[in-house]
């Protein structure tokens, strides 16, 4: 098994990177992409976009499994935006009464006309 790689490496020749390389869970498969996370080689189906990079599952695992607590994250915004909602709603509310009730003494006002 060592001996195939070996010579599948030297029958490639140089060129950096991924050619040589092997996936870390795959001994069998080209590696495809690099994690930036743990530096370490994976075949395509070893890894995950995430965020815009390319990382492996392990690295996703443990990103994701602390993202909650360490992280930031949008769901940590939800009560915020519930509350904000709130507010725009009781916000328009009031408006929409202060017009109703502001608008009634100005028309008795002028209906009652001395
Ligand atoms: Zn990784
Ligand atoms: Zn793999």
């Amino acid at each position: 098994m060592q001996d195939e790689l070996q010579q599948l490496v030297s029958s490639q020749g140089e060129g950096p990177s991924l050619a040589h390389r092997r996936c870390d869970n795959h001994a069998d498969r080209e590696a495809a992409a690099r994690c930036p996370e743990c530096g370490r080689f994976f075949c395509r189906e070893c890894v995950t976009e995430h965020a815009g990079r390319v990382i492996c599952a392990d690295c996703l695992a443990t990103m994701t499994s602390g993202a909650d607590s360490k992280r930031w994250s949008p769901r940590m915004l939800a009560p915020y935006a519930a509350a904000i909602v709130g507010m725009l709603v009781a916000w328009m509310a009031y408006y929409y009464m202060g017009r109703f009730f502001l608008g009634l003494p100005h028309e008795f006002h002028e209906g009652i006309m001395w």
